[in-house]
């Protein structure tokens, strides 16, 4: 057999995860919550279950569920979209990002993606046959060049995936960024494909940084797949539902392929979300929650030889191993989850050639116990 995906291997998050179990190593490697979700959202699940809500739901998903969404958005936001022709419920964002990509890149269509990025990006467009174009963010600062993304745009390019809050990176792009990018896009044909599945999660509100939709940039919403995943918003990763909101037209074409890719998703799941959301808006406390877990690991992190680099958004913190070992970073997390018991992430892991810029990634979404525990460790360094 001719493997259709001959680099790819096993991600870097379940090699990661499985290591630092057979070790006994405290995970900061894979973003996962290592704390439960709130009881009222499982109770609203099992509440539908118990209402035999346990068929298959609309192919696009149950409708109180995309109205949620489209009231979320009009209020976060202040742009409408219409419940039923432009939200769309599917299995994670995963799910969403290639059923995307197979909807709309056609085999020799380039996309472009800025690294370092999502690994699932890349086997997604090269398994509907399109082209990668790798455009760097700025090493050090991981911030978009703007110039360099202009250059890579082509007669041929199809989309651009951008990622904010970054995962890894833990950046966020600023409204001057985002004006730049539909200035940059106005004039083609250009799709944005919007992973914005750390959206509640963006950090330092007193300095004015909030999140910058795709949904507040006309000249963006209009040509954008934005992608989130309740699955980060209400720690609730194991559950794999997420949503796509884009204009009628690019939902319908994601439509054709999503009925054959997964038909529909979870009923019970859905219909506890909505239950969830009507009663009150939980994700608002969100960024205040992770905020006060950056600030309490940052400050532990002080006492490392580690230097850290901001973290704007997401559940993630890197930092630069330099001052701390002569390994490379992909050596260095092997040799931290089995020599001092924390495993995180190399930053390689998310580029195409494993450029080694000695930087890796923590998750800080776990416990203050589980954060103390790790920290303890890592003063040892
Ligand atoms: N995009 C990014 C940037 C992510 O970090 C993740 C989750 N790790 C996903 C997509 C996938 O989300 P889900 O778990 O909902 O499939
Ligand atoms: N998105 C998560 C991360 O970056 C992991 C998801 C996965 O394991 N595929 O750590």
């Amino acid at each position: 057999l001719t493997s259709k995906l001959p680099k790819v291997g096993t991600t870097i998050f379940t090699v990661m995860s499985a290591l630092a179990a057979e070790k006994g190593a405290v995970n900061l490697g894979q973003g996962f919550p290592d704390f439960d979700c709130d009881p009222q959202l499982v109770n609203a699940v099992t509440d539908a279950m118990q209402r035999g809500l346990n068929q298959y739901p609309p192919m696009a998903g149950v409708p109180v569920l995309r109205e949620a969404v489209a009231a979320k958005l009009a209020a976060l936001h202040g742009r409408s979209y219409d419940a039923g022709s432009e939200i769309t419920i599917t299995a994670g964002a995963t799910q969403a990002i290639i059923t995307i990509i197979l909807a709309v890149v056609h085999p020799g269509d380039e996309v472009i993606v800025l690294e370092p990025c999502y690994d699932s990006y890349v086997p997604n467009i090269e398994l509907a046959g399109g082209t990668v174009v790798r455009v760097p963010l700025t090493p050090g600062t991981f911030r978009p060049n703007f110039e360099k993304i202009s250059a890579a745009i082509s007669p041929r390019t199809r989309a651009i995936i951008v990622n904010s809050p970054h995962n890894p990176s833990a950046t966020v792009w600023s409204e001057a960024d985002m004006r730049r990018l539909q200035d940059i896009l106005a004039p083609t044909n250009v799709l944005l494909i919007s992973d914005e599945v750390y959206e509640h999660m963006v950090f330092d509100a007193d300095k004015g940084q909030i999140h910058q939709s795709a949904a507040r940039f006309a000249g963006l919403a209009a040509r954008a797949f934005i992608v989130s995943s309740f699955g980060k918003t209400y720690h609730v990763t194991g559950w794999k539902v997420g949503y796509i909101a884009a204009p009628a037209a690019l939902t319908a074409e994601f439509r054709k392929v999503h009925q054959f890719n997964v038909f529909s998703v979870n009923t019970p799941v859905q219909h506890g979300l909505a239950a969830y959301m009507a009663d009150d808006r939980p994700y608002l406390d969100l960024p205040a929650f992770y905020q006060r877990k950056r600030d309490l690991f940052r400050a532990g992190l002080q006492n490392t030889r580690f230097r850290l680099l901001p973290s704007e958004g997401s559940y993630f913190q890197c930092v630069d191993i330099s001052d701390v070992s002569e390994l490379g970073e992909a050596d260095f997390c092997q040799w931290l989850t089995t020599e001092i018991g924390v495993a995180a992430i190399p930053l390689s892991a998310f580029y195409g050639d494993g450029f080694d810029q000695r930087v890796v990634r923590f998750c800080f979404a776990k416990k203050d116990e589980t954060l103390h525990l790790a920290l303890e460790r890592l003063a040892k360094l």
